[in-house]
């Protein structure tokens, strides 16, 4: 089989491989517990579900506009004046089948071959190969202290003419981190002198911890939005615990949303009318939603930390948002891949290795899920690597034995 060169340069989820052994050990009985999950818990916004029934009673489930309807658009406007203080207009908007098509779309919409994309690392794993979907190369930046908070030089040092555009996620996954203010004023005014493209990946901005307040990048951008060169992406996705809805956007100069709206227009069309209505419905409605999700990842972010900071040698840099924590394990072994797999025989608990978001020696462990499945998963985990843990354990109706020393 001829793969295009394109193809063969993607690689394959992280997690695949692990899922599929976690898949194997549940159909058989075994009670494995994911501590990878990358998705809340918690149910969908009931004006979002009856925003989609109320649409799927009409039987007219049609195509849309490319871009999205325009009670969406009109949701999306409000979303942007209460979160970003910044007033756009419709067509300053393209709503996309997720976040992640949303980005997509703007780096096929700005990149040539052989261009360069700045983001720091530790990275969300799709940053890369999105790059490379376009030919373009990814550069990720890596902070001189070895700290998840990046700083201006780490990005600028990679600098150059082929420099098209920096990614910023924050909080940020896989680390948590939430990037100062005063590093996000920085790289917006940096890529605005420099007249780069500036991707502002937004889609945990709400699920922050420890009274911690949002930071607005279009408090630095100076330039109108017609102007700018700033791209800001959300979407329903995590706030609202609406993966399934594939629903995200983005918001940008009008130029360059019509590129982006014909490329979308070519590859899917508008996203799933059922999708936008239910997003409409999580935007408008009531939003104690996204604080009790807050909340309950806050209370679990604190049991997780607790409980990491409880393994001898383990390293954790508290997260300030999201539902993940990038913790260093590099005292037991510095092969993320090989750790991982361990822990999934040994304890039948799986974490994400570091190497997908670019750094090894790290374990992404999300909290996500329940208390229990925490707390439960941590203790295996300190059991497999303890070598003063006892010879069994019981997990449930079975028990764990040691066959290793
Ligand atoms: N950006 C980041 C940093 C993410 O972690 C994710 C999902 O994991 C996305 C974007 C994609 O979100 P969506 O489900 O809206 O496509």
């Amino acid at each position: 089989m001829s793969l295009s060169l394109i193809a063969q340069s993607i690689t394959g989820s992280p997690t695949l491989g692990l899922n599929k052994k976690f898949a194997i050990l549940k159909a058989n009985g075994e009670p494995v517990i994911h501590l990878g999950g990358g998705e809340p818990k918690s149910k969908v916004p009931i004006d979002a579900i009856n925003a989609t029934i109320d649409h799927l009673k009409t039987r007219e489930v049609r195509y849309t506009p490319v871009d999205g309807i325009p009670p969406l658009k009109n949701a999306i406007i409000e979303y942007t004046e209460e979160f970003y203080n910044r007033t756009v207009d419709a067509k300053d908007i393209m709503a996309s089948g997720g976040a992640k098509q949303a980005i997509m779309i703007a780096l096929q919409a700005i990149l040539n071959p052989g261009e360069e994309v700045i983001f720091p690392a530790p990275y969300w794993v799709s940053y890369p190969e999105m790059v490379k979907l376009c030919g373009a190369k990814p550069v990720p930046a890596y902070s001189e202290d070895e700290s998840f908070y990046p700083k201006l030089i780490d990005m600028t040092k990679n600098v150059n003419s082929k420099t098209k555009a920096v990614i910023i996620n924050s909080p940020n996954n896989p680390t948590g981190a939430m990037y100062s203010e005063e590093f996000i004023a920085e790289i917006v005014e940096y890529c605005a002198k420099k007249d780069i493209y500036l991707i502002m990946d937004d889609i945990y901005h709400r699920l922050i911890f420890d009274g911690k307040k949002q930071i607005n990048p279009y408090k630095f951008e100076k330039k109108l939005v017609e102007e700018s060169k700033l791209i800001v992406i959300n979407g329903v996705s995590k706030q609202f615990a609406m993966t399934g809805f594939r629903l995200g956007w983005a918001v940008a100069n009008k130029k360059l949303i019509e590129a982006m709206t014909n490329i979308q227009g070519h590859q899917t069309s508008g996203p799933s009318v059922l999708s936008q209505k239910g997003a409409i419905g999580a935007i408008e409605g009531d939003q104690l939603n996204v604080e009790t999700l807050r909340l309950t990842l806050e209370k679990n972010r604190n049991i997780l930390v607790g409980l990491l900071n409880s393994l001898e040698g383990v390293k954790v840099t508290v997260p300030d948002g999201t539902f993940n924590c990038f913790a260093n394990f590099n005292f037991y072994d510095k092969d993320s891949n090989r750790l991982s797999e361990l822990l999934i025989d040994r304890a039948k608990v799986l974490t994400v290795p570091g190497t997908g978001f670019g750094l090894d020696g790290h374990l992404r462990i999300s909290f996500c899920g329940s208390e229990a499945d925490i707390t439960e998963g941590i203790r295996r985990i300190k059991w497999a690597l303890d070598r003063s843990s006892p010879d069994e354990i019981n997990i449930g109706e079975k028990i764990l034995v040691r066959d290793w020393v």
